[in-house]
C-alpha cells in the first residue's frame, strides 16, 4: 500500500478520508489537523500559561509535543505539564517517570500531584473500600477535580487535554446511551469558561487513536504502554468496542459523532449557564449539594474506612 502523497510504503490506512499515509505524511497530517483545532478551539489567547494534563501515555504526551510545538514561536506563553498520581501501583509510577522524562526533554516544568496528599487517599485504597463500585468511576472524578485544581494553582488559561477522536466518540455514545444531556453539554472541549472551571481544550480531538499511537512512535516520544489493573471494569469498554465495530461498518462515524455533538451545542444544548451551585466540600461549581469528588469521599468515610484509612 503505497502513501497517497509520496511513493514511500503508508504505515496507516484512513479509509474516513480514503487515504493511507507514510510515517513523515502521518506527522505533517496530524500537525495540521491539530493546528487547526488550537485555532478553532482557543481562538483569542493573548498570552498566559497553558497546563497540559500529562500521564506519560501516548496521548497526553503528543498533546504535550503539539502544544509546546504551537507555541514554540509565542514567548509570552508558558505551557506546564502537570500530572496526578491517583494511587495506582505498578501503573501510574511507571507512567509518571516517562511523563518526567518527556518534559525534561522538552524542558517543560512539571507538576505532580499525588492523591495521597491532596484528597487522603488512593484509587487503589478506595477500590478496595468500595468493591461494589468502579474504580473509574471515582479515579475520573477525582482526576478530573486535581487537574483542574492544579491548573489553577499554576495560573492557566486553559488546560489541554490529549483527548482523542475515539475518545470522544465514546464519551458522546455513551452519554446519549444514558440520556445525560447534561454531560453531554459539560464534556471538552469547553466552548465557554465557567466560575472556578479551568477551560478544557482537546486539541487531539480530530485524530483518531491509531493515528495519535503511530505519530508517538514516529516522532520518538517516549511514553508508557501500560495498562490501568482497573481499565478492564471501566463502564467506557462497551462503547470503545460498539464505536470501533461501527468505524468499520460505516467508516466516518466517529467524526460524525462528533459532528452531531457540535450540532447540538450549536442548538444551544446545555446553553451557557453552567453548574447552578457551588459544592458546600470543596467550593467547585456543583448541580446541587456536594459535587461527584466530595460524594466519593463522602461515601468512603462513611462506609467505614475514612478517606485517610489503608495501608
Ligand atoms: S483505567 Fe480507570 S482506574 Fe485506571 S487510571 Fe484510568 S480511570 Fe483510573
Ligand atoms: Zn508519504
Ligand atoms: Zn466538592
Amino acid at each position: 500500500m503505497r502513501c497517497s502523497d509520496c511513493e514511500r510504503e503508508a504505515i496507516v490506512d484512513q479509509p474516513y478520508a480514503g487515504a493511507h499515509r507514510c510515517g513523515p505524511h502521518l506527522i505533517r497530517s496530524v500537525d495540521d489537523r491539530v493546528r487547526a483545532e488550537f485555532h478553532r478551539q482557543f481562538p483569542r489567547f493573548r498570552g498566559g500559561t497553558i497546563a497540559v494534563a500529562l500521564s506519560g501515555g501516548k496521548d497526553s504526551s503528543v498533546a504535550l509535543a503539539q502544544t509546546v510545538r504551537y507555541f514554540a514561536r509565542r514567548p509570552n506563553v508558558r505551557v506546564v505539564a502537570i500530572s496526578v498520581d491517583e494511587g495506582v501501583s505498578g501503573y501510574r509510577d511507571r507512567t509518571l517517570e516517562r511523563a518526567r522524562e518527556l518534559a525534561g526533554r522538552l524542558g517543560v516544568d512539571h507538576r505532580v500531584v499525588r492523591a495521597s496528599d491532596a484528597i487522603g487517599t488512593t484509587v487503589d485504597r478506595a477500590t478496595e473500600a468500595m468493591p461494589g463500585t468502579i474504580p473509574c468511576s471515582f479515579c475520573g472524578v477525582w482526576r478530573r477535580r486535581l487537574l483542574n485544581d492544579l491548573a489553577r494553582e499554576v495560573g492557566a488559561e486553559a488546560l489541554v487535554l490529549g483527548f482523542n477522536l475515539d475518545d470522544l466518540a465514546q464519551t458522546i455514545l455513551m452519554n446519549l446511551a444514558r440520556g445525560d444531556l447534561d454531560r453531554l453539554a459539560r464534556m471538552a472541549p469547553h466552548r465557554s469558561r465557567q466560575p472556578g472551571l479551568v477551560p478544557r481544550i482537546a486539541p487531539l480531538a480530530a485524530i483518531p487513536e491509531r493515528e495519535v499511537y503511530l505519530y508517538a512512535v514516529e516522532a520518538g516520544l517516549p511514553f508508557d504502554h501500560a495498562e490501568c489493573p482497573h481499565a478492564a471494569r471501566a463502564a467506557r469498554n462497551v462503547y470503545r468496542e460498539v464505536v470501533w465495530r461501527l468505524e468499520e461498518a460505516v467508516p466516518g462515524t466517529r467524526h460524525a459523532l462528533r459532528r452531531t455533538h457540535a450540532a447540538l451545542l450549536d442548538r444551544g444544548l446545555g446553553g451557557d449557564e453552567g453548574a447552578p451551585g457551588v459544592c458546600p466540600g470543596c467550593g467547585a461549581p456543583a448541580a446541587s449539594g456536594l459535587c461527584r469528588s466530595c460524594a466519593y469521599l463522602e461515601r468512603l468515610r462513611t462506609g467505614g474506612l475514612g478517606a485517610e484509612a489503608g495501608p
